[in-house]
């Protein structure tokens, strides 16, 4: 019922997937109201940004946000980290153009938010309490959110591809689903297509370290898959990055078939703007979300 923020400041460094530079980004404990801040901290008199989805520039590859004049590029999974265990308040200084894509999941910010413990502030969360269904839809691709009285996702995805095929996934969140069930799945892509964005000078961080990587019916990583349907696991952890970009908890099903960052970015705009179908309230007794306190997690890489 009341908003949270970490105890103490903590750092991740590593390799950027855009620039393949080292990059760092130190994450603060922040007050009550905050949101998600960032700033461009190797700039100097860069301005502090609060994050909304109207601050996504760019969901080629990753999601990239506008930071006055700068970008910061690849926030989802920090934000998704954040959402998913119920951390309401941050900043994050970055010292690059993004942040680091660590080895591809969201499972060091998780694993780094928990041993340096989750605060509980004085002010109580403000969450949408959506009354009518909203969905958008992109060629055969849509997004939708019923509402509900849990915070549920159901994504489905279609690759012609036979190692990821179609997957469905169902989950009911909280941030003990989320650390177990989502947080260590790792992002994905195409021997050929990484291949091919290479010689365009992308993803120049790119690697099997940081990614699953497919070769027609293979996959290339040696220790193969963390999750059998790790793919969809995915998607839910950047959509959940993608939507923590409101500002706001809420409680609903969203339902998504072959969504990624650009129609996941509109949909949290629809969301904002369709102010008919939702109202503003504090924690209300219809509304229960698991405490983190029970948060047990399983050792990586099982
Ligand atoms: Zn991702």
């Amino acid at each position: 019922m009341f908003q949270t923020t970490i105890k103490d400041k903590l750092i991740f460094s590593g390799k950027g997937l855009h620039s393949g530079k080292f990059v760092k980004a130190v994450v603060y404990p922040a007050l009550p109201d905050n949101g998600i801040t960032i700033k461009r901290a190797d700039i100097p008199g860069s301005e502090i940004v609060k994050l909304s989805p109207y601050n996504v520039t760019s969901t080629v590859l990753a999601t990239t946000v506008n930071c006055g004049s700068y970008k910061i590029s690849t926030v989802e999974h920090i934000l998704s980290a954040a959402y998913g265990l119920g951390i309401d308040n941050l900043h994050i200084d970055v010292f690059g153009e993004e942040l680091p894509i660590l080895d591809g999941s969201a499972s060091a910010y998780v694993e780094q938010f928990l041993k340096v413990g989750i605060k509980q502030l004085k002010k109580k969360r403000k969450y949408l309490k959506f009354t009518k269904r909203i969905r958008i839809e992109k060629g055969d691709k849509w997004i939708e959110l019923i509402p509900s009285r849990f915070f549920k996702v159901t994504f489905n995805i279609q690759f012609d591809n036979k190692i990821i095929n179609e997957q469905k996934k169902f989950i009911n969140l909280t941030p003990e689903s989320y650390a177990k069930e989502i947080a260590k799945a790792r992002t994905f892509g195409f021997r050929d297509e990484v291949e091919m964005l290479w010689k365009m000078g992308l993803a120049r961080g790119g690697s099997l370290e940081n990614a699953i990587v497919i070769d027609k019916d293979k996959i290339l990583n040696e220790d193969g898959l963390r999750y059998d349907d790790e793919f969809v696991r995915h998607k839910i952890l950047d959509l959940i990055g993608d939507i923590s970009l409101l500002g706001y908890r809420f409680y609903g099903h969203i339902r998504a078939y072959k969504s990624g960052h650009e129609l996941n970015n509109q949909f949290a705009k629809a969301l904002l703007e369709a102010k008919n179908c939702y109202k503003i309230v504090e924690l209300g007794e219809d509304y229960n979300y698991t405490p983190y306190k029970t948060l047990v997690l399983e050792p990586q890489g099982t």
